[in-house]
């Protein structure tokens, strides 16, 4: 069957790409198609081909996955945030699963890593019973019991992935692009996937319900005194973005108005309106008068109240302002971190250093059950924050370096010899630079928590670190972003005796 730009065919999806498209074959030729589950059959449209692979798009869903399900956006396909939404949510914790499963097993070498649960049928640990000729699993895994049990390796099971109670309405931030649609009505809502496009949506159902009423107000605002959205092409025009935040255990809510200009006009009759949401605690404006695709300008004018809301992840309470990074999914991020401290296994007298700390998040979460926490972070911001968050949570414990990781270590370590009994890092997607890792190697720390959001560079660094006598011995994922393709993981690395 040759095919070619604009043909229609049908093909059974089998497999799901790491970005969450999904994978069939036709003749040996391999296709990614968006918005379909293992399992449907659709009937989809070439798009552009290459070689050995090409790219469709779905037409129509034929025969439905049993793992399928009706998204509930009504812009899913259009928007682009969530690549997973069709997928039902435990098929979608199965997926991410199996995806740092995968990336640990491939790129990592933890040939002796099974997923969570894998048991034979007599319901044997499937580490205490090969040989017996069990002959259920598929192949893959029989291999991987031989490599095991020839190297005498024990298996690692890995820990089944935390889940959200509820996957919707998790994200505690948003950003709303504000426009205006052909007849010139004012709207706002999402880019579209690549573009800046607007697709209009006044209700992400990952956000909060107070979204919409705060938007609509805004947009009520502008229209009462004629104040334009911004235009990105010509560059004119004054609302650029609305954004909001709310701290889901206090309920405060800011919101921050991203204007192409220096001043708001009647800025008071936003507040009387702002004022009528449930609590509101926090309104202002941000002057971002750039040609540029960054969101947040550097000036932040303050219409009412302290200039920032107050919320906790565990026992630690956050200041946050505009500008301040924070956790999207505080909910996931304080099992996160709890599941990190249980890894860290810390009894009161560790040292322990915090690599890529940001606003000191971890840092305080470890201090309070560690003699001593350090905490290393890039950006100058972030470890403001961090400083001011101690201190307003009254933790003395703690000390932040401004600095690159594989800069602050070795220089402490090789000029002022400090120790640590546990090493956390929480790289961005990249992950460790090997100069940060040789000198955890050389530290020699009992453990290594790593908190990844990326498998497949937390499998390289497990690797190198693997071969440096550092060797996994828990694994386990945490999903913050439902509907979406990414997922964090954690894991504990142990010094080899
Ligand atoms: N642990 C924090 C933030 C993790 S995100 C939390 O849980 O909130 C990763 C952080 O690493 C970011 O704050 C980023 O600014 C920082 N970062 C990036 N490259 C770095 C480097 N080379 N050295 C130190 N920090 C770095």
């Amino acid at each position: 069957m040759e095919l070619k730009k604009n043909d229609v065919f049908t093909v059974r999806i089998e497999d799901i790409s790491e970005d969450g498209a999904g994978i069939g074959k036709t003749d040996g030729y391999t296709w990614f198609i968006k918005d379909t589950v293992i399992g449907d059959l659709v009937e989809a449209g070439v798009m552009k081909m290459k070689k050995t692979y090409g790219f469709a798009r779905l037409i129509q869903v034929k025969e439905p996955s049993p793992s399928r399900t009706e998204p509930r956006c009504p812009v899913a396909r259009s928007c682009g945030g969530c690549q997973l939404q069709a997928m039902k949510y435990e098929e979608q914790l199965r997926f991410k699963e199996r995806k740092i499963y995968n990336n640990l097993r491939r790129i990592g070498g933890l040939t002796r890593l099974v997923l969570p649960g894998e048991k034979r049928s007599d319901g044997a640990d499937i580490d205490c019973c090969y040989g017996s000729g069990s002959g259920d699993g598929c192949e893959e895994q029989k291999h991987i019991k031989d490599q095991a049990c020839a190297s005498n390796e024990r298996f690692l099971e890995m820990e089944p992935i935390i889940g959200m109670e509820n996957p919707w309405r998790y994200r505690n931030k948003a950003q709303f692009p504000f426009g205006k649609d052909k007849n010139g009505r004012i709207i706002f809502g999402f880019y579209a996937g690549r573009t800046h496009a607007i697709i209009e949506n006044e209700d992400c159902l990952l956000g909060v319900e107070e979204n919409k009423e705060i938007l609509n107000l805004i947009r009520d605002y502008m229209e009462e005194f004629h104040i334009a959205p911004y235009d990105e092409q010509s560059h004119t025009g004054l609302v650029r973005h609305a954004l909001i935040r709310k701290g889901f255990r206090t309920g405060e809510l800011m919101v921050c108005l991203v204007i192409n200009g220096k001043k708001l006009p009647h800025g008071d009759a936003l507040v009387e309106r702002m004022k009528r949401v449930t609590g509101m605690t926090s309104i202002s404006y941000n002057i971002n008068m750039e040609k540029t695709n960054v969101i947040l300008g550097q000036e932040v004018v303050n219409l009412c109240g302290p200039g920032y809301i107050t919320d906790y992840i565990g026992d630690v309470k956050y200041q946050i302002s505009p500008q301040s990074f924070y956790q999207v999914n505080p909910v996931q991020t304080e099992k996160l971190y709890k599941t990190a401290l249980e890894y860290a296994g810390l009894t009161g007298e560790e040292t322990v250093w915090d690599l890529y700390c940001g606003i000191g998040t971890i840092s305080l979460f470890l201090a309070q059950k560690a003699k001593k926490v350090y905490g290393v972070e890039i950006v100058p911001a972030a470890i403001a924050d961090a400083r001011q968050n101690a201190e307003i949570n009254g933790i003395e414990n703690v000390e932040f370096f401004v600095g690159k990781a594989e800069e602050v270590l070795p220089e402490q370590y090789h000029k002022n010899q400090v120790y640590a009994d546990v090493i956390v890092v929480d790289p961005p997607r990249k992950g460790c630079d090997t100069v940060c890792l040789d000198t955890i190697v050389e530290m020699a720390p009992k453990k290594v928590v790593y908190v990844s959001c990326d498998s497949a560079t937390l499998a390289r660094d497990v690797k190198y670190l693997g071969e440096r006598g550092y060797e996994v011995s828990r694994v386990r994922g945490v999903d913050q972003f439902g509907g979406g393709v990414h997922v964090e993981t954690v894991a504990l690395l142990v010094k080899k005796r």
